[in-house]
């Protein structure tokens, strides 16, 4: 085994040249063992190795200490060194002499595992190799308790190259850290499918930011009483080269993750408080436009700033435009929030609770926040005729709405029955697609440019 030693996580070069040593020596062993192999293969040939000889496996493993950075800048690089001998000698104890170890950063061991007798064996090993290095480390009179994940690619299962084994095994290892549950991560080719495509679709999200290929559409909301238009809720998709609509459950958590939610998001209120003038010159009676707001806009201090231009530039009313936030965004950051949601509204803005019910529901943050209107998620809607507990929820966050001045929107209204009942419970407001599915603005516009005439199903 080669081991790391003190020295070599004290040596002192740059980073590259540190990983280009390591990289020459993973790069050695592995030659080294091809060689072996090779040998091995001509005793074979020779009759010198049974035929029924167990198939072995080879393995490249990438171990990393999960919040490395936040313990060295908490306690400093004394104590994250220690932490990573004491990790190395953990280490040592569970590989064998033919098995090579490596730091290959700050926070994380590449090991290459040579010649376990089977996958299954391969697994039990590294899982206790996983749990022998998490835990508790006590470091200069400090308790620290610290999570270590694994990905592991499988020589040659997909791929002989060096340099591909160490890229497969760290595309698992990446699946640990979305993933609290797992620790250890093996590599399929699935995983690298997922992650080309999300390559593809932000290198397309960029793109379609820069030649305006964000599109809204508009749903209508309706008065379940009168059934007349009151409002739109404005829905983004993206369109490809080819005219193609790309809806957002294929990219509203990758713009979030990678930032791009803001400037996409920045555009739609812009685009709805424009259109929603034009409509208001055009003479529709329109009360109001919604706008989804991500929890990435919702904590970023210009979105005051950015409603204020939007609602400016259109020249329309702060009461025209609602916002549509979810729990979610509010679990997340609740005091920044209702801190930017309070001064909103204090403008005139509108806020809605979008999906209200699928979240974790607290009934004091219904208190606390300054909310118009409730959105029922459409999952109520649609439990309804399998589930008579759900037309007793509903009733009851009606009853909850009415207690603390709420409208209430129910979404996924689909069919007479589900319309029939949200009347009878006295729901204000309707949407869905028994009503009207989401239009183009120039659909929208001359629906909304026809005489009234009621939604029906
Ligand atoms: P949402 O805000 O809950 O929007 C309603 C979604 O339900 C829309 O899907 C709509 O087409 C669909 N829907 C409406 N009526 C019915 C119905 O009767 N039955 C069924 N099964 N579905 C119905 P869409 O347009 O695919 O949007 C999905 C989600 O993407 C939205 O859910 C919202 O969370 C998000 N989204 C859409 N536009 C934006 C945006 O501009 N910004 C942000 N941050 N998120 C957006
Ligand atoms: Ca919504
Ligand atoms: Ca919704």
């Amino acid at each position: 085994m080669t081991d790391t030693t003190d020295n070599d996580l004290d040596t002192i070069c740059s980073e590259s040249a540190r990983k280009n040593n390591v990289h020459l020596r993973l790069v050695k062993n592995a030659a080294d063992k091809d060689a072996r192999d090779r040998q091995g293969d001509s005793v074979q040939r020779t009759g010198g190795r049974q035929n029924n000889a167990p198939s072995t496996t080879d393995a490249f493993v990438i171990l990393r200490l999960h919040d490395f950075d936040i313990l060295e800048e908490t306690f400093g690089h004394a104590v994250a060194r220690e932490l990573n001998r004491l990790v190395c000698e953990r280490l040592r104890g569970c590989l064998r002499a033919v098995d090579v170890l490596e730091r290959i950063s700050a926070n994380e061991f590449a090991l290459m595992l040579a010649d376990i007798g089977s996958q299954k064996q391969l697994e039990t090993l590294v899982a206790r190799i996983v749990e022998r290095c998490s835990g508790e480390y006590v470091c200069a009179d400090l308790r620290l308790d610290i999570r270590v994940t694994a990905g592991v690619s499988i020589v040659p299962q997909y791929s002989s190259l060096f340099e591909e084994q160490l890229r497969y095994a760290r595309i698992a290892l990446r699946k640990t850290g979305e993933n609290f549950h797992s620790s250890v991560q093996f590599f399929t080719p699935d995983l690298l499918h997922d992650l080309q495509d999300r390559a593809a679709m932000l290198f397309e999200l960029r793109q379609a930011l820069k030649q305006r290929r964000f599109v809204l559409h508009y749903q209508p909301q309706y008065r379940v009483d009168s059934k007349e238009t009151i409002a739109v809720e404005s829905l983004l998709r993206l369109q490809t080269h080819d005219g193609e609509l790309v809806f957002p459950d294929r990219f509203i958590d990758l713009a979030e993750e990678s930032g791009l939610m803001l400037p996409i998001g920045h555009w739609v209120i812009q685009e709805a408080c424009r259109q929603f003038r034009e409509w208001q010159d055009n003479g529709c009676a329109l009360q109001h436009i919604a706008v989804n707001v991500s929890t990435k806009q919702l904590i970023d201090n210009s979105l005051i700033e950015i409603v204020d231009a939007a609602v400016q530039d259109a020249g329309i009313d702060y009461c025209n435009l609602e916002l549509e936030i979810t729990e979610q965004s509010l679990i997340s950051q609740i005091s920044m929030a209702k801190d930017v949601l309070h001064e909103l509204s204090a403008k005139g803005v509108r806020i809605a609770l979008d999906d209200f019910g699928t979240g974790y529901s607290s009934l004091a943050y219904l208190a606390q926040l300054p909310l118009n209107v409730l959105k029922i998620d459409r999952s109520f809607l649609q439990q309804l005729d399998h589930d008579k507990r759900s037309a007793g929820l509903i009733r009851s966050v009606f009853y909850i709405a009415r207690e603390l001045d709420l409208e209430v929107l129910a979404e996924g209204v689909e069919n007479q029955s589900q319309q029939l009942f949200i009347q009878s419970a006295s729901c204000h407001m309707g949407q869905g697609y028994g009503y009207c599915r989401p239009q183009t603005a120039e659909n929208m516009t001359s629906m909304l440019l026809q005489p009234a005439i009621p939604a029906c199903m």
